[in-house]
């Protein structure tokens, strides 16, 4: 199998580029297998690929892993894609939206799940947020997104790009930057730089709390209002003044910092000290 020329592929069918679906396709080799060196991928490796384009990624996917299922949401890419990969055994292709899928009843009884993507980027945040909250089965996504998103992710406390993404995605996996990418890799150029970013899911949560979804809604809360103490973000709580104040002493953190402050082991003090009170 020959890798695929993106540019003589899109030519030869004719294919018209949607900017609303994010179609930024791939043409840069070393990108392409920067990707795949990266995505960790054999043979025991059940892989999903978001967005395959007219299939450049999803072919060297193929060579690597046990079987590869592509989800495409526009219709006029899914004959490209059919001619293009030619019969595969190990290989499924599904027109659907991805933020709609129930990736369970693709996974099935798969142990070695990886993402691979290339992603459309006004996607990119809810993908992830679905893949991680929804707690499927997937050992690791290796994406293409933003550069500018890929930094609120890797972030730390105390940083401009520190935010309720950066804590989502850290509590559930280690994240590592693998490679910057130019617009002038894709075809058409995207406006804005990319990054491939690995996202490995820990066997188990990064911190131990008492109720995630308490814990989730300080987050949120403390970043909703950026600029305010905790103590007025964490209002929303309807906690009496005294007892906040018993909280925030309990779990020895200041009211008058700010949520880019705080640590990840901190939101978990604050968060669980706030689930102890409501709990009564
Ligand atoms: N993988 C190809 C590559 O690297 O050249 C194409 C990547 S392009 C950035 C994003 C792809 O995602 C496009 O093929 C687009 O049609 C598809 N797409 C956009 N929105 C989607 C959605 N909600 N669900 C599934 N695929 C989507």
């Amino acid at each position: 199998m020959d890798r695929l020329d993106t540019r003589e592929i899109v030519k030869r069918h004719g294919f018209k580029f949607s900017k609303s679906l994010g179609q930024n396709f791939l043409t840069d080799e070393s990108v392409l297998s920067d990707i795949v060196e990266s995505s960790d991928i054999n043979k025991e490796d059940f892989v999903i690929e978001i967005g395959p384009g007219v299939g450049t990624l999803t072919k060297e996917l193929l060579r690597r892993a046990k079987k590869v299922c592509a989800i495409e949401l526009d219709s006029d890419l899914i004959p490209i894609i059919k001619e293009e990969i030619g019969e595969e055994e190990n290989f499924e292709l599904i027109n659907k939206d991805a933020l709609k899928v129930n990736f369970n009843e693709i996974i099935g009884e798969e142990k070695s799940v990886k993402l691979v993507a290339n992603l459309p980027y006004y996607v990119t945040t809810p993908i992830i947020s679905k893949v991680l909250n929804e707690k499927y089965n997937f050992k690791s996504l290796t994406i293409m997104i933003q550069k500018e998103v890929a930094e609120r992710i890797n972030s730390k406390p105390n940083c401009k790009e520190y935010g309720a993404l950066t804590l989502l995605v850290q509590y559930y996996c280690n994240t590592s930057i693998v490679r910057n990418v130019k617009p002038s890799c894709f075809v058409p150029e995207p406006k804005v730089d990319s990054t491939v970013i690995k996202l490995e899911k820990l066997t188990e949560p990064k911190i131990k709390v008492e109720d995630e979804k308490v814990f989730f809604k300080v987050v949120r809360d403390a970043f909703n209002m950026r600029r305010k103490t905790l103590w007025n973000a964490l209002k929303t709580f309807k906690i009496s003044s005294e007892d906040m104040k018993n909280i925030f002493e309990a779990a020895g953190i200041d009211s008058k910092r700010r949520g880019e402050t705080l640590s990840i082991q901190e939101f978990g003090i604050l968060s669980d000290k706030i689930y102890e009170h409501m709990r009564g």
